[in-house]
């Protein structure tokens, strides 16, 4: 086993897909084996997620992270050679050691998610398998369906929607590659529609590919997916599901919520979730309310009674303690998962375990701020989530992720099993 020692590591600043510097860490171990993690960053965060390392300053107007390549240069680099990358876990664990702080501040969040994702990496290389195979064994098959972001809204977009993400779920489909036809085709359809209804500027593209249409009402985002839908030959509601992230905490404002163009209580915007579930197949509502509004999540899920799923992800931060706590206060169904809220994988992989134990949905999701980085695709499928969170199927850090899937499900071949609809349904 001694092919897996951690030999070097080597951080370098690079760029996201906004423009803006993250962290890049390459490892290579005694076997040869290479691995490259890089973080992602979110534009609508949550309160408790893992901080981030930012220079400050006029460079790069103050988003520099060369303060976090110098962290991995400097103390994590030197606190982790030597050690096994097969016992990625317990280099996690030293990794936080090093850091020794609650939110990550001291090495910062995209040295620590950058340094753990290369590691696993370098494992897999090491083991010459896949990541999903080495993180799931030979037994990882379950394709997910992605929730695919196909109107922008909220902090992701130029435009007036409230809600930030307006997604497809194609649970119809019978294989990963025909799910990611289906929703192409939709796309596509949408872009017609759209710029039929709403003019040529209505298919600019906001931060994760998706249209960003001048439209007012979350209403409106969503009757046009349902008329692109069937524009393009689908039922919606039957072969394509829809799902939504209000991402609620950015459009809050001393107690109530800004939508659809005034200010409301969130015993309304309750109300409004349910008109729009009677309306629309909506099979998942991601944030509906701000993360220190967990006991209207409460009341959402009590007054939905299953007919979709509540999701933290302000709300939860890839936390297990949180998670834990929000599922036994009935307050979610499930979560979303970012290695960067929390900082390491392992912490990460804690999460989707106690999701996966405890009967919740666990969400394997990209940031708004992405890179080519496609540990996310492998993750999804070595734990079996059913379920990935990627953006749209168009620009390049969004595709990355959908096309490992499709080699993920190539390399499986007729062994590949699509997650389908019961991802998207309570056990
Ligand atoms: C989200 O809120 O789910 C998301 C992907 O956006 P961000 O990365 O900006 O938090
Ligand atoms: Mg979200």
């Amino acid at each position: 086993m001694s092919e897996f020692i951690i030999e070097y590591v080597k951080a370098l600043q690079i760029l996201d897909s906004r423009g803006d510097p993250t962290v890049e860490v390459s490892v290579v171990t005694r076997g040869g084996g290479y691995g490259r993690g890089i973080a992602p960053a979110g534009a609508s965060r949550g309160l408790r997620e893992a901080v981030e390392a930012r220079d400050g300053g006029s460079k790069y107007l103050g988003r520099g992270v060369e303060r976090a390549v110098e962290a991995v240069r400097r103390y994590i680099a030197p606190a982790i050679t030597g050690m096994s990358s097969y016992r990625f876990r317990e280099v996690d664990r030293k990794i936080l050691e090093v850091d020794g702080t609650q939110n990550k501040s001291r090495l910062g969040g995209n040295a620590i998610t950058a340094t753990s994702l290369a590691v696993i990496n370098a494992a897999a290389d090491t083991a010459r398998v896949p990541l999903f195979e080495f993180l799931g064994g030979r037994r990882a098959r379950i394709l997910p369906v992605p929730l695919m972001n196909i109107i922008n809204g909220g902090a992701h977009a130029g435009n007036e929607l409230s809600f930030q993400e307006f997604m497809i779920a194609p649970v119809g489909a019978s294989t990963f590659s025909e799910a990611i036809r289906v929703a192409v085709e939709i796309y596509k359809s949408l872009k017609n529609y759209l710029k039929r209804a709403y003019g040529p500027a209505a298919i600019n593209v906001g931060d994760e590919g998706g249209f960003a249409p001048p439209m007012r009402r979350v209403r409106e985002a969503l009757e046009a997916i349902v008329k692109a839908t069937s524009e393009a030959g689908y039922r919606a509601g039957e072969d394509v599901l829809l799902a939504v992230d209000v991402a609620a905490s950015q459009v809050y404002r001393d107690g109530l919520y800004f939508i659809d163009g005034s200010f409301i209580e969130g015993s309304r915007l309750l109300e409004l979730y349910v008109n729009l579930i009677d309306e629309f197949p909506i099979a998942s509502i991601e944030d509906p309310f701000a993360e220190d509004h967990p006991q209207y999540f409460r009341d959402l899920k009590l007054s939905l009674k299953g007919r979709a799923l509540v999701i933290g992800d302000d709300l939860t931060v890839t936390n297990a303690s949180l998670i834990s706590k929000y599922l036994s206060e009935n307050a979610i169904d499930g979560a979303i998962i970012k290695v960067n809220q929390v900082g390491t994988f392992t912490e990460a992989e804690e999460a989707i375990e106690l999701l996966t134990q405890f009967g919740g949905k666990a969400i394997v999701s990209h940031r708004s701020g992405e890179t080519e980085d496609t540990t996310i695709a492998h993750v999804a499928v070595a734990y079996g989530t059913g379920l990935i969170k990627t953006g749209a199927p168009a620009r390049g850090e969004r595709t990355s992720k959908y096309n490992e899937l499709l080699r993920i499900e190539d390399y499986l071949s007729g062994e590949a099993v699509y997650a389908g609809r019961r991802a998207l349904k309570l056990k």
